[in-house]
């Protein structure tokens, strides 16, 4: 049975995309709610946190020297700019995580998502869309910014909707209820893959 034998770390990697407006956030929220084993990989960003977000919870709130001492000591398993802010995925909590068996899910952009597909091709990689191209126009209209704010704001949706393409799985976030059974289901499906029980069904036959 070796040609079956994987060499993954154990536990499951999900990683999850999409453009802001998408309702990301609500489903990983959830999924986490679900399944208390399933862990939240929480970046660094140098960013200012939000109202309501928590350090350490939501993000590590870092300052951009910080956060490029990180970068210098090689912390980061992938790292980004984005609209001048920097965002960064631990590679020790990460490994720490899957090393001792809880799956992960990492909440980041695509750019992010092709560098963690380099190190972890067995991740699963999640894309989220809202339902059309005019449900993103009414869901980005609804945060009022001025006109080319939001202009730019839907051109950059649109780039990264591009990367969807590339990912195992698709799910249009119409109602929030729905999008979590999806992704549920994903979870589910992946985690009953044939090549997670090997050591299991060898023990059948021992
Ligand atoms: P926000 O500032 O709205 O929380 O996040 C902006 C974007 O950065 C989102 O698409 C989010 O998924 C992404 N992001 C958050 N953390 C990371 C990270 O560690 N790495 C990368 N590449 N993107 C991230």
């Amino acid at each position: 049975m070796s040609e079956i034998l994987v060499d993954e770390p154990r536990g499951l990697l999900m990683i999850m995309s999409a453009p802001s407006g998408a309702g990301k956030t609500s489903i990983a929220r959830e999924i986490l709610r679900m399944f208390p084993g399933v862990r939240f990989s929480v970046s660094s960003t140098t960013r200012p946190p939000r109202p309501g977000e928590v350090n350490g919870e939501d993000y590590h709130f870092v300052s951009e020297e910080t956060f490029r001492e990180q970068i210098a000591r090689g912390e980061f398993v992938e790292w980004v700019e984005n609209y001048g802010r920097l965002y960064g995925t631990s590679k020790k909590t990460m490994a720490a995580y899957l090393e001792t068996g809880h799956d992960l899910i990492l909440d980041i952009e695509p750019r992010g998502a092709k560098a963690i597909r380099e190190h972890y091709p067995h991740g699963v990689f999640v894309f989220v869309l809202p339902p059309s191209l005019s449900e993103l126009k009414a869901r980005l209209a609804k945060r009022g910014e001025e006109a080319a704010v939001a202009q730019r704001r839907l051109q950059a949706s649109l780039d990264e909707i591009r990367e969807a393409l590339w990912y195992d799985y698709i799910i249009f976030n119409e109602r929030l209820n729905e999008a979590v059974d999806r992704f549920r289901a994903i979870y589910i499906a992946e985690k009953s893959r044939r090549d997670r029980f090997h050591d299991k069904i060898a023990a059948f036959f021992k």
